[in-house]
């Protein structure tokens, strides 16, 4: 994961699945939407098989949601 940006969202997001305060499937959609906007970790090559290792590890189901799906969610902002 070259992206710091992404690592340190990456680390928010996990911590609150850990709270129950976010649905690992909730991660992903925040993840795979981060990497859709960001030219750091469109050009990481490792970074789906490091995205696909925390979804195994967070439980999530293998979904990869719409971009109408997650383009009407605002909690990335309030996130940082
Ligand atoms: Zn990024």
């Amino acid at each position: 994961m070259q992206c710091a940006r992404l690592k340190s969202l990456a680390r928010e997001w996990f911590q609150k699945v850990r709270e129950d305060a976010l649905a690992p499937a909730r991660m992903m959609e925040f993840i795979h939407r981060h990497i859709r906007g960001c030219p750091i970790c469109q050009n990481d090559p490792d970074l789906p098989q490091e995205v696909e290792k925390i979804r195994e590890f967070i439980r999530a189901p293998e979904v990869i949601p719409t971009v109408t799906e997650i383009s009407e969610e605002p909690e990335e902002e309030a996130l940082v």
